[in-house]
């Protein structure tokens, strides 16, 4: 069988769990598909002075709960089912998250490795330019993904404020401290996950202090939490993976390390005293915990069999399919699916905009212990939801947010 594109799965995953609610057909139908989508071209001035035209998409899943929030990426095999999958991803997110928020997702294609500053700064304004009739701080507040940062961002919250003709810096979120960011954005979604993670060590009986951890991508999502896990509970890497391959060490690497090869060399390929080892080898380690936290689609009814870490805590969206959740679930593996995993980045961009509003800014470990409560009660709930129905964890996260977001779709007068 040909491997589901991403938005495929999210509807699969959708009418797994409307199964689950006895959905009325109407209601699971509405759900199944986004309220709204824009496609837009983009001419961009490159530096030799010829004109590019690169393909935008911005897609706002379902508003029921609130304003729309979700990434833009900038990545050359981006496509719109994928947008619409990380748009629907997102409204679940934020309703499990019990954020006053729904989801939506953007992004273009386009290869930012081999644009210049220049070209991606130009890129940046005029994707904000051919979207501003949708976005903003009451309609959909874009927030950083796959080859997007904090510097992009200002160049969008810039631009939103050039066509407002006010400072808006609520209209864009993971934005740079000096403008408006949250402290502890940084490394939000790693952080968030790794409460999840302590949580699940505790249910499962793993103590983190001795774990061993492999993680597929370094870049901010399995960077920080590589260097998080490590920093805060002592746990053991032993693999790590970018685009261009992985090392492995037994003994144990040192993320921060690594990280400064990876900015000097462009991949941890090749860090000293490492064995090389594929991408797809170091998701079939004996591990205690596995991040997948690089692209979709990663594990599959290909592969499923061989996982044998005991945690698989979902950095990534979507890196696993629907038939290897069943085969992960049936071995006994604890899964954090993505949308509990890396809630951690919307949660702290929803902080950013509360910030922004309010124009009074928290301490890190304000940020910190706001971030903890909302994680580690997301994370009980769907595990107390996944005992009650007898369901695994991706199931019990769906039934919660899908039934929160039938609940305002029903309260507005929608359903
Ligand atoms: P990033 O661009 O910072 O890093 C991506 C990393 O993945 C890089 O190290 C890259 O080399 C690696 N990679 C790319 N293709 C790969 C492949 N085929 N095999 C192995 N590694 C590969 O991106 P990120 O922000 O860390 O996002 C990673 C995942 O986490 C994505 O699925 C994204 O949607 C998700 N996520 C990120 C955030 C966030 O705040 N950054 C929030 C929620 C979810």
């Amino acid at each position: 069988m040909p491997v589901m594109n991403p938005f495929q799965i999210a509807q699969r995953q959708l009418d797994q769990c409307a199964k689950i609610l006895n959905l009325d057909t109407g209601v699971q139908g509405m759900l199944r598909v986004p309220l709204r989508e824009v496609h837009v071209s983009l001419p961009v001035r490159m530096d030799d002075g010829s004109l590019s035209i690169y393909q935008g998409f911005r897609v706002q899943y379902n508003d029921a709960k609130g304003p729309t929030t979700g990434g833009i990426r900038f990545h050359p095999d981006l496509n719109i089912d994928t947008i619409r999958a990380l748009a629907a991803w997102m409204t679940w997110k934020c309703a499990l998250l019990d954020l006053p928020l729904g989801g939506s997702m953007g992004g273009v294609v386009c290869n930012p490795k081999e644009m210049s500053m220049g070209e991606l700064e130009r890129l940046s304004r005029t994707y904000i330019d051919e979207v501003a009739h949708i976005i903003g701080p009451e309609k959909d507040i874009p927030a950083p993904d796959v080859y997007t940062n904090p510097q992009i961002m200002a160049w969008m919250m810039d631009e939103c404020s050039k066509l407002m003709r006010k400072p808006q810096f609520e209209c864009i979120a993971g934005k740079p401290i000096a403008l408006g960011g949250s402290a502890g954005r940084g490394d939000a979604t790693a952080r968030g996950g790794i409460y999840t993670v302590r949580e699940a060590a505790l249910e499962s009986d793993i103590d983190l202090r001795v774990a061993t951890v492999a993680v597929q991508g370094f870049g901010n999502a399995g960077y920080h939490a590589a260097r998080l896990i490590h920093a805060l509970f002592g746990s053991r890497i032993v693999a790590i993976s970018d685009s261009r391959g992985g090392i492995h060490r037994r003994e144990g690497l040192n993320p921060e390390e690594v990280g400064q090869f990876k900015a000097r060399n462009g991949s941890v390929v090749g860090f000293p005293d490492t064995e090389p080892i594929t991408n797809e080898a170091l998701l079939e380690l004996d591990v205690d915990i596995l991040f997948p936290a690089a692209l979709e689609n990663v594990i599959s009814e290909r592969n499923a069999q061989s996982v044998r870490a005991k945690i698989v805590a979902e950095l990534a969206n979507g890196p696993t399919t629907p038939e290897a959740d069943e085969v992960i679930y049936k071995n006994g593996i604890h899964l954090i699916p993505d949308f509990l995993c890396n809630a951690g980045s919307v949660t702290v961009s929803y902080f950013e905009i509360v910030q922004n509003f309010y124009m009074y800014y928290w301490e890190e470990e304000d940020v910190y212990d706001r971030l903890d409560k909302k994680m580690t009660t997301a994370y009980h709930s769907v595990l107390n939801t996944s005992r009650r129905y007898n369901i695994n964890m991706r199931q019990a996260a769906y039934v919660l947010a899908v039934e929160r977001v039938v609940d305002a779709m029903r309260l507005r007068g929608w359903i």
